[in-house]
């Protein structure tokens, strides 16, 4: 890991020679991101993050090197390591440490060591604020370097996962300091989670696997908005899709839909592809493998590597290694084989290349406006998980439409009264 030298920030990455590549990709990503590029404009004018320390710890690729792009025009100091091994894009990485000045810890492929060992390294900044996904960079704050919590006024978290075990941490009284949930605002998880994940699973699975999609029966886990994205976009190419939930009213939606619901252990007898979107763990395992029809594509959208028992498939069959791209293929005792896809990680961003710009613009703007609003209002906040304000939500909403083209109506002055009056009946 190398300290910063130069006019080189601190940093470890795999191939500085890809620097030139990495930045005309994060350009490319730019292009896509007009509501961040506004924001980033602002920034660059008011400076309100001069003498302020982010660490981030998110998927490092092109969109998230256009979020801290802007974070630095706003004045912060920053280093960047990333939420999963797979995810990195290594000439982004190199990219914002040679092209952007970002110190930057992320190697695709890195093991569970070296990943820490990066989280580690961002946290050497000492922050005054975090970003998280998936919530490790916070974890990690709370349990090995506790030493830097007394000067982190709070942070924002990017995805379900992390709002999840962040919440957690605040019932047990363990949070430290004020969490912003930026997943939960509707800019993000309504359109982040179900068109973005939506399309990169399908692209992820594409990449991997060239598979037609149409006339196949494909299983989707979960239906929360990620999965309901796969589901749609499945459908979309011809696929006769089953949803397998624990929620009954998640199912009843699915079934309203027009999709088939059922039981994992029904679904495992059936289905051609099968994708996991449910944040939990154990989802598809031993007694579902040994249902499957040869050949069966199995693939995680969702939260870590624990929805599909990989561990399982290790232990029991034999294993053929990158019979295509990230795709390995496991045969049964029983002689099936199974093709997993991407290890069982999240295949949209270690197959693909995770959501496209054009929705993480209005992802990282709520990063950007909600690291401002910390910066402002943080102080007065306990230590807890918070909501990204609602206006804040609506001018995102707002200015992604004007840049998109579309137009709205307003609310007239007798619609206005009439919202808030209640004399008015039948
Ligand atoms: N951190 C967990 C799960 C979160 S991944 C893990 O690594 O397993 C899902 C999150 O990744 C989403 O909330 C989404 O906002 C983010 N994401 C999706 N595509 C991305 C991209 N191209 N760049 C950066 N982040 C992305």
């Amino acid at each position: 890991m190398s300290t910063a030298t130069g006019t080189l920030p601190r940093h470890d990455i795999t191939n500085p020679a890809l620097a030139a590549e990495g930045k005309k990709r994060i350009e490319w990503a730019d292009r896509n991101m007009p509501v961040l590029g506004l924001i980033r404009a602002r920034l660059e004018k008011e400076k309100p993050f001069v003498g302020i320390r982010f660490a981030a710890c998110m998927h490092v690729t092109t969109e998230t090197a256009n979020l801290m792009i802007t974070l630095k025009a706003g004045g912060a100091e920053l280093a960047l390591c990333a939420s999963n091994p797979l995810s990195t894009q290594d000439d982004v990485a190199a990219a914002l440490v040679h092209e952007y000045g970002i110190s930057t810890f992320a190697r695709k492929g890195i093991d569970r060591d070296g990943y820490y060992k990066h989280i580690n390294a961002a946290l050497d900044i000492k922050p005054n604020q975090v970003f998280d996904d998936g919530c490790d960079l916070v974890n990690t704050l709370h349990t090995t370097r506790t030493e830097l919590l007394s000067e982190v006024a709070g942070g924002c978290e990017e995805t379900t996962t992390g709002v999840i075990r962040l919440q957690q941490m605040a019932k047990d009284g363990a949070l430290k300091f004020p969490m912003v949930a930026v997943n939960d605002t509707d800019t993000k998880h309504m359109f982040d989670n179900r068109y973005g994940t939506g399309q990169s699973a399908m692209d992820a699975i594409f990449r991997a696997t060239n598979q037609l999609i149409a006339g196949k029966v494909f299983v989707v886990a979960g239906f929360g908005f990620c999965g309901k994205g796969v589901a749609e976009r499945a459908r979309g190419l011809g696929a006769s899709v089953v949803i397998t939930e624990v929620d009954p009213t998640k199912a009843l939606d699915a079934l309203m839909q027009g999709f088939r619901v059922m039981p994992m252990a029904e679904a495992a007898k059936i289905g051609d592809l099968f994708i996991t979107v449910t944040g939990n763990r154990t989802i598809i395992s031993k007694e579902h493998f040994e249902l499957m029809k040869d050949g069966a594509i199995l693939a995680n959208a969702g939260h870590f590597n624990i929805e599909i028992d990989v561990e399982w498939l290790e232990k029991n069959a034999e294993k053929s290694s990158g019979i295509r791209h990230a795709t390995d293929e496991y045969r049964l005792k029983n002689g099936r084989r199974l093709l997993l896809v991407a290890e069982g990680r999240l295949v949209n961003l270690g197959a693909a290349e995770g959501s496209p710009a054009a929705v993480l613009d209005m992802s990282f703007a709520n990063q950007a406006l909600a690291a401002e609003w910390l910066l402002k209002d943080g102080a007065n906040l306990k230590p807890g998980v918070y909501n990204v304000p609602k206006e804040m939500d609506k001018e995102i909403a707002s200015l992604k439409l004007k840049s998109m083209g579309a137009e709205i109506d307003s609310l007239t002055t007798v619609q206005e009264k009439y919202l808030n009056s209640w004399e008015h009946g039948s």
